[in-house]
């Protein structure tokens, strides 16, 4: 029977990874579909060839590049293996037992799990009509046990954004011993200038942090690297808990190349959000529900058809993320992948709306 784990760790569910068959279209995890840029490969190559050496304690080239590029000062940047990873460091640095974490639902599902993880409770609070955080209803769930807020933004998967001025006047109810959590992994792809750049409030409030990843718009999900933007306390507490060298030097030396070329990196996210409004009007004229998207992907609020119309996407070679019978969330991918999947969304709107 081997040896017991903690108690509670039979209530945290098992990873499963749903199969990817070779030669099909991956649009169910938000990665870029376009590989990294030769500079990219080029870098970590070179720092693979330094591999015998530990990599750079604090990432401290990369923190210096990037405090350049979003012109905070060095002490406010702390990198991690993955914005994930930083996710789950400020829960270990900011909540013991007996502390809840706040964050929405549907949102990352990374959050309760890393509450469940540090024995911390998460308290939800459900998504509005529009599936969008409902932040006056979260500011009213804010009780004194809560030490973390998680506010996903746009969120994952539903791609629907918060506005600044909803945002500002949700710190301003949160009080200054809480942490409000900015989770902008899919910042990159936003067009609409009512949302708020995260780091800006960041500068307005020791209270904030930002999460934002080389994984999405930079193309780098296989690499790990992810940073997080706060006060320098923050910043300390995040790097306290962090697992010694857990960002390696090809993933340092990809982030620092990579950032060498944001021009062409907006360009991509740019062609990504023209796909994005092509596909999500394509799916409303065939009669499906889907919100406004200001990420990389677009949820399709199925209910209980979801699992059937992923499994059609998958017949016809599209694999999508099915979250039980609520929707589905679908990335954006190059413009032939996406009409594959449009064809396919054609076929079953066709088929279960008006068959
Ligand atoms: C993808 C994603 C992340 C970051 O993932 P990493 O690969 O660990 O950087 C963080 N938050 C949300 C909401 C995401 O969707």
């Amino acid at each position: 029977m081997g040896v017991p784990t903690r108690a509670d760790l039979a209530s945290i569910p098992d990873y499963i990874i749903p199969g990817q068959p070779p030669g099909t279209i991956l649009l169910n995890s938000n990665e870029s579909s376009l590989p990294p840029l030769p500079s990219v490969v080029e870098a970590v190559t070179r720092a693979a060839a330094e591999g015998n050496r530990y990599p750079q304690w604090f990432s401290e080239d990369l923190v210096a590049r990037l405090a350049d590029e979003l012109r905070v000062p060095e002490s406010s940047l702390a990198i991690g293996c993955g914005s994930v990873s930083l996710c789950q460091q400020l829960v270990q640095a900011y909540c013991a037992a007996g502390d809840e974490v706040l964050c929405a639902w549907r949102s990352f599902e990374a959050y309760p799990v890393f509450a469940r993880v540090a024995g911390v409770h998460a308290r939800t609070v459900p998504l509005d009509a529009e599936h969008r955080h409902d932040l006056t209803a979260m500011a009213d769930a804010l009780s004194p046990a809560t030490r973390v807020v998680f506010v996903c933004n746009p969120n994952n998967p539903t791609g629907t954004a918060v506005s600044a001025r909803e945002v500002r006047e949700f710190v301003e109810r949160v009080p200054d011993d809480v942490l409000v959590v900015l989770d902008e992994a899919y910042r990159e792809f936003v067009t609409d200038p009512d949302v708020l750049d995260g780091v800006l409030l960041t500068r307005e409030h020791e209270n904030v942090a930002v999460l934002r990843t080389f994984s999405k718009a930079y193309g780098l999900a296989g690499i790990r690297v992810g940073y997080c933007v706060g006060a320098p306390a923050v910043v300390s507490a995040v790097n306290k808990v962090a697992v010694p060298f857990a960002v390696g030097r090809p993933a340092q030396a990809a982030a620092i190349a990579a950032l060498a070329d944001t021009e062409g990196v907006g360009e991509r996210c740019r062609t990504v959000a023209a796909e994005r409004e092509r596909v999500r009007e394509a799916l409303l004229r065939a009669g499906l529900r889907v919100p406004a998207s200001q990420a990389n992907f677009l949820w399709l609020a199925l209910g209980y058809r979801s699992g059937d119309f992923a499994a059609f996407c998958a017949r016809r070679g599209v694999v999508v993320r099915l979250f039980g019978n609520e929707g589905i969330r679908v990335t954006v991918g190059l413009r032939h992948e996406n009409d594959v999947f449009l064809q396919a969304a054609e076929e079953f709107a066709a088929i279960t709306l008006h068959g």
